[in-house]
């Protein structure tokens, strides 16, 4: 581990409000854990900011001392970006800080806070923006490298609702990016991940939501599989914005709902939200009932914060998790085929395939609008393998990596750069597309010399 000297060390101190963590440090240990418990690094210092002017410090010490810095804000990145061997992790998780302007539908929101910590806020005056679907998820990480939940379909992607942000540059400056001002880091970051700079403090949009909403899981035994998905690639193509449903193919959890028989066994999940009024969603998702013999369904109007975390349960941090993700612009035969062969070869209960739908708002923005282009995907796929032990990674990531190159011939262009796991580093040009080559120009104008590159890289040559 590189021996960074006591001195150096106390006089980054004098200056610094936050904690500064070492590796004999009680906490250091807990700190430097993030949610895939794949990713197991050892930074040589952990600086938990508490204020912008700390992460000013953190990154001006860590130019100085040389040191390879990483970004942490939510701690969930797949690839595990937010945590680095023998350098400098920059730790923004105690600036939880939201500010809801009611009456502008506005909300600042500081990098250490959680999707529940945003929508907490936001929903006790009836609003919300577009974010993920597990609540413990970082707003940080998300936002920067696009953002999709339920809301897209009606309000776009989560960068569609960035206003502004506050950032820290590779030279330790701070500046502000909007449409108006450092337009061309605005566009960058709208997409472009941690490449460009440390983001202290983001604006979004808000919209009137609930605080109620309908949503649930319908759940068809798997034997039905090949019906109900193919009548959910039909539905998916004309329902209205408002309405968003996901189909999730996995072993059944210990639901309430269903009946004893069911749990473990192969299911396939509609879950919906609509984000308009109950009573015409209602109407909306009667068809869902009749795609099969439904094993059992748990739909009601409930508050919008507790659908955001109904996957919680099933989506806790310390177990290891390899993802594999592809675009599709439409759900053929083919692909439904390929998704029924591997969930009928699941390796754990824990693992899963889901096709979030998008399209709606999300598809009406230019591509080359901001960073974030793949304006064309209609569902976003993702081999969620999930398991516990490290004698089951082989057999795991094995199952994740021959679904991903079965369902390849289906898949459209580009791939969501958030659902990338560490060994993909070769997919990112292909992830951004039509964006890929003014982000390299912009890499070379804010961070010439690759300062930040714990990320997925946009290499500055
Ligand atoms: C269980 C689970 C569910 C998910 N569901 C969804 C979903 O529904 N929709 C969706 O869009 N995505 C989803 N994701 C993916 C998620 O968007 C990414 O994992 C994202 O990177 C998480 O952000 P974070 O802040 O928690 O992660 P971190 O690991 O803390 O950060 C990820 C990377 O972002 C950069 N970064 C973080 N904070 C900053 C900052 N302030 N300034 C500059 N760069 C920064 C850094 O490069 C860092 O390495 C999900 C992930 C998980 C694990």
């Amino acid at each position: 581990m590189k021996q960074l000297q006591r001195a150096k060390i106390d006089a980054f101190k004098v200056h610094f409000r936050g904690d500064v963590l070492l590796p004999s440090d009680a906490a250091y240990d807990e700190v430097r854990q993030i949610w895939n418990a794949m990713i197991e690094r050892k930074p040589a210092l952990i600086a938990r900011c508490v204020s912008p002017e700390d992460v000013v410090q953190a990154v001006k010490f860590a130019r100085e001392q040389n040191l390879l810095v990483s970004v942490r804000g939510g701690g969930h990145n797949i690839a595990g970006n937010a945590v680095c061997d023998d350098g400098l992790m920059i730790d923004l998780s105690l600036m939880k800080g939201v500010r809801v302007d009611p009456n502008a539908r506005r909300a600042t929101v500081e990098p250490g806070c959680t999707l529940g910590d945003f929508d907490t806020a936001a929903q006790a005056y009836g609003l919300a923006t577009p974010l993920g679907i597990n609540s413990t998820t970082g707003v940080a990480g998300l936002t920067l490298g696009g953002g999709f939940g339920w809301l897209s379909r009606k309000y776009g992607m989560t960068v569609d609702n960035l206003l502004s942000v506050d950032v820290v540059t590779a030279d330790g400056g701070q500046v502000q990016a909007s449409e108006t001002e450092n337009e061309d880091l605005f566009w960058g970051l709208r997409g472009g991940g941690g490449n460009f700079g440390i983001v202290t403090s983001f604006e979004f949009q808000l919209h009137p939501l609930g605080p109620d909403v309908l949503s649930g899981l319908i759940v068809f035994p798997f034997d039905e599989a090949k019906s109900v998905l193919t009548q959910f690639a039909r539905f998916t193509e004309t329902m209205p914005d408002d309405l968003s449903v996901w189909a999730v193919t996995r072993k059944a959890p210990p639901l309430p709902f269903l009946p004893e028989a069911v749990h473990g066994k192969e299911i396939v999940v509609l879950a919906v939200c609509y984000a308009g009024d109950p009573a015409e969603g209602e109407k909306l998702i009667e068809p869902l009932r009749g795609f099969g013999t439904a094993h059992g369904e748990h739909i009601g109007v409930q508050p919008y914060t507790a659908w955001q975390q109904a996957f919680d349960p099933l989506l806790t941090r310390g177990a290891r998790n390899y993802w594999k993700s592809h675009n599709f612009s439409q759900l053929g035969e083919g692909a439904i085929d390929t998704i029924i062969e591997y969930v009928g070869t699941l390796p754990t209960p824990q693992c899963e395939i889901f096709i979030g739908t998008i399209g709606g708002q999300t598809a009406r923005i230019a591509p080359e609008a901001m960073a974030y282009s793949s304006r064309d995907a209609k569902y976003v796929l993702n081999v969620h393998a999930r398991w516990e032990s490290a004698a089951e990674d082989e057999r795991c990531i094995a199952w994740a990596r021959e679904f991903f190159a079965k369902s390849q011939p289906f898949a459209s262009r580009g791939v969501y750069i958030n659902f990338l796991t560490e060994d993909e580093a070769g997919r990112i040009a292909f992830a951004y597309g039509a964006t890929y080559k003014r982000l390299v120009e912009l890499k070379k104008k804010y961070d010439p010399t690759n300062f930040f590159r714990m990320n997925q890289n946009i290499k500055p040559v």
